[in-house]
């Protein structure tokens, strides 16, 4: 059985992040995602919300997935999971320098390993957790770029 991880923040899940999911299921029998827990970082949804957000959008989908969350390297997450592959998205050019230098430190600490990257649907290129973000904190409508639960969850979030 190959098994792949696709870590990321995850804060919150995105078309754009599921696209990628259900593209990687082509390849891997089962994906664990990972939510990375980044002390830098302030995350809007904590690790139980970003969770349970995950598991609601895989439901029904019919794939293997495990929502995990780690802490530190990737690559010590990746020997103690025993995992055949990594998954990463790409958006645009842009990620691209970003995701070869992280891929290449990552190849330097472990070699066994390999990092697999996938192209989202040209729908979901733009979309970025970030942005969503951005987008609903000022009350608009963000159904295009997110599940449902997560727009709800957005909002109770802005506008509690
Ligand atoms: P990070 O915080 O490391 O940017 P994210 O949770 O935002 O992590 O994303 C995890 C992975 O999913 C990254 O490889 C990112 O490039 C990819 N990704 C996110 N959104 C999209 C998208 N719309 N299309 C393709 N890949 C995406």
């Amino acid at each position: 059985m190959k098994v792949a991880v696709y870590p990321g923040s995850f804060d919150p899940i995105t078309f754009g992040h599921l696209d990628i999911i259900q593209r990687g299921a082509k390849v891997f029998d089962k994906i664990i995602v990972a939510i990375l827990i980044n002390s830098s970082k302030q995350p809007l949804f904590t690790m139980e919300e970003r969770k349970q957000m995950i598991l609601e959008s895989v439901k029904g989908m019919g794939l293997d997935i495990e929502v995990d969350s780690f802490e530190g390297l990737l690559m010590d997450y990746v020997q103690k999971r025993e995992v055949h592959g990594v998954l990463r998205g790409l958006r645009a050019i842009s990620d691209f320098e970003y995701e070869l230098q992280i891929a290449s430190i990552n190849r330097k600490l472990y070699d066994k390993v390999e990092t697999l990257f996938l192209m989202s649907n040209n729908q979901h290129s733009f979309i970025s957790s970030q942005m969503v973000k951005e987008v609903a904190k000022y009350g608009a409508d963000v159904s295009e770029l997110v599940p449902v639960h997560v727009a709800q969850a957005l909002a109770v979030k802005y506008h509690k």
